[in-house]
């Protein structure tokens, strides 16, 4: 099964033509499955415009319409041509302090839109340090997203699952991913916590979720050999790297030669 690269570009660049430069420096690999996620204000245009990429938003909001002023709502999001929406990044649970619970319910909103969740786990200030209890933090994020999620329609709908350690993202790291071992028992970790919330098992008609279960931390274009042959891995989040086309391009044609 093809890989998926998740390239999150975050609060970057800050213009249209900028944006523009960096995804006509992408180049379509049929071998990998990337989803690109700009800054919203970005994404309509892109979307038209570069047609073979797959485009993904970086947060939403959980209500469709309403009252929210500065939210943006899935609905909107899937107007301008995004398929896919990131919810509770690492940054987004330190910086805007985003609960589980509201984690929980925006994969919801994200999945009753007809768009892919990519649930990221195991970041925000709680984990910043090394020495941070790993474990605890995936099972609170994990069970307090979950809780909800398993409320709802979430059977028949593909979720993607990402680990991201926030010590390892390359501005704190310094390009220093986690450790390939600490990498691999957190994702059988997750993968056993989510399994218990039994999405996977088919109730009354309905098709089971799927999950894929991603890693994100300074993965680069150096280190990307030693990731690719994780068969626990269904594909990658990239931030910095993503940024820089020719970078990026490496990490592709790495993944697609597995
Ligand atoms: C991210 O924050 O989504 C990420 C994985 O960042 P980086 O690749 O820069 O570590």
């Amino acid at each position: 099964m093809a890989k998926i690269v998740v390239a999150n570009w975050k609060m970057n660049p800050n213009s249209l033509s900028a944006a523009d430069k960096i995804a006509a420096g992408y180049v379509k690999n049929a071998a990998v499955d990337v989803v690109v996620c700009p800054p919203t204000v970005f994404l309509e245009e892109l979307a038209a415009k570069y047609k073979m990429l797959t485009w993904g938003a970086q947060d939403c909001f959980w209500e469709e319409s309403g009252p929210f002023t500065g939210q943006i709502s899935p609905l909107a999001l899937k107007s301008t041509g995004a398929n896919y929406v990131i919810i509770g990044h690492s940054e987004q649970r330190e910086f805007n302090k985003s609960t589980d619970k509201e984690i929980g319910k925006k994969v919801i909103a994200v999945i009753k839109s007809g768009l892919t969740p990519i649930l990221c786990v195991g970041g925000g200030i709680d984990a910043k340090s090394r020495t941070a209890h790993t474990k605890a933090v995936l099972k609170k994020h994990i069970t307090g997203a979950f809780k909800e999620i398993s409320k709802s329609m979430a059977h028949g709908s593909k979720i993607l699952v990402v680990y991201e350690p926030p010590w390892a993202l390359s501005n704190v790291s310094g390009n220093k991913p986690a450790p390939m071992k600490f990498v691999e028992s957190s994702i059988a970790y997750i993968k056993s916590l989510v399994k218990a919330y039994k999405l996977s098992a088919s109730p009354a008609g309905r098709a089971p979720t799927s999950y894929k279960f991603l890693y994100g931390g300074s993965v680069i274009g150096n280190n990307i050999s030693s990731f690719v042959d994780q068969s626990y891995l269904d594909g990658f989040l990239v931030g910095g790297a993503s940024l820089r086309p020719k970078e990026f391009s490496r990490i592709i044609a790495s993944i697609s030669k597995t």
